[in-house]
């Protein structure tokens, strides 16, 4: 029989466990210390257990930690790991280290159903939600994770599509009986789900980053389709009615491309969109993907842009781009390939 995964589980759902196991309520903080602050491999090494309430969990469950089973090492320092998430689907996680920080990119779906025009994971297509399990262990089996101060969902996959399972691994990283990580340490990024966006406001503290690479909703509708469901005009109307100014951050995520949403116009648009809203811009520069005929604006026009932006007062930044030579930068993961060749890669 296939042993469940215990990693990823929360408070409560650990609860259940050892409830329908016999056990006594406390081992379910036992096991959540085991598995999010001593990080055990095995149900074995949970030596406060009874030999008997182990050999019980044994039967039916495992810890469920799952080494990445490939890595792509940038020039930068950036590391590009592969997870198996189940028969033939693959995700990416990417590994940011910088001076004062390290971030991980972490992934919530294999592929994606939002094809955004300019994103390798959209062309991929949607394959499968991620578990909490699988999203965790993208953390707990990372080789750096001691080194870890930050996360943002904003791998492969849009993490408001499978939000049941991404608040529950929020859960796992912000509780006291998980990871105990504060809130401000992770983003979700996200092109801004009518079903979704709401609750995830409602029921997280971590920040928000909306995918928002167009003021103009036509034009916003032929980078990114899932702007027909859900314009960028109600996005903005929707977050107006909560706080930002104070602890959690609300940014926009704006790829810059050459000759599309590069001119003052479009600054001057972004402007009048978000006015009123705290928040801050992250400008981004876009990486070529293949049979995409898209550019990127170059660093002056990328400057100028911020500057405009800034002087009008709407805070904004030119994110520095990692991992581009091992395809690890925005837009550029893909497990399409790995999934054409799982016999050779397992
Ligand atoms: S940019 Fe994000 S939401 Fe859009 S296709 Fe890529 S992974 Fe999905």
């Amino acid at each position: 029989m296939q042993k469940r995964p215990l990693l990823g589980l929360t408070l409560a759902e650990l609860q259940n466990v050892v409830k329908n196991l016999g056990m006594p309520g406390f081992s379910a903080k036992q096991i959540a210390s085991w598995l999010y602050d001593k990080k055990v491999i095995s149900i074995d090494d949970m030596s406060n257990l009874s030999l008997k309430h182990r050999g019980l969990l044994k039967e039916i469950y495992e810890v469920g930690a799952e080494a990445p089973m490939d890595a792509m090492r940038s020039v930068d320092g950036t590391v590009k790991y592969l997870y198996r998430t189940g028969e033939g689907h693959f995700v990416e996680a990417v590994y940011i280290p910088e001076e004062d920080r390290a971030t991980l990119c972490v992934s919530s779906q294999v592929g994606c159903k939002m094809n955004c025009k300019f994103c390798m994971t959209g062309k991929q297509g949607f394959a499968a939600n991620l578990t909490s399990h699988q999203i965790i262990n993208q953390i707990s089996s990372l080789p750096e994770r001691e080194k870890l101060t930050n996360v943002v969902m904003m791998g492969m996959g849009e993490p408001l599509d499978n939000l049941d399972e991404v608040l529950k691994a929020l859960e796992v990283m912000t509780a006291s009986y998980g990871y105990g990580w504060s809130p401000k340490r992770i983003t979700l990024s996200s092109v801004g789900l009518r079903k979704g966006l709401k609750r995830f406001i409602e029921e997280s503290d971590c920040h928000l980053a909306i995918s928002l690479h167009s003021p103009v909703p036509l034009q916003r509708r032929d980078l990114m389709p899932a702007e027909k469901a859900f314009s960028i005009t109600e996005i903005v109307e929707l977050l107006r009615n909560y706080d930002f100014s104070k602890q959690r951050r609300l940014s926009f995520e704006y790829i810059v491309f050459k000759g599309v949403n590069d001119s003052l116009t479009y600054a001057k648009e972004l402007l009048k969109l978000l006015r009123g809203v705290d928040c801050r811009i992250n400008l981004i520069r876009f990486h070529a993907i293949p049979d995409v005929d898209l550019e990127g604006a170059d660093m002056e026009t990328m400057t100028a842009f911020r500057d405009y932006l800034t002087s009008h007062g709407l805070f904004t930044t030119i994110r520095s781009s990692r991992g581009e030579d091992i395809f690890a930068a925005c837009g550029m993961l893909s497990t399409a390939k790995q999934e054409e060749n799982k016999g050779k890669l397992i």
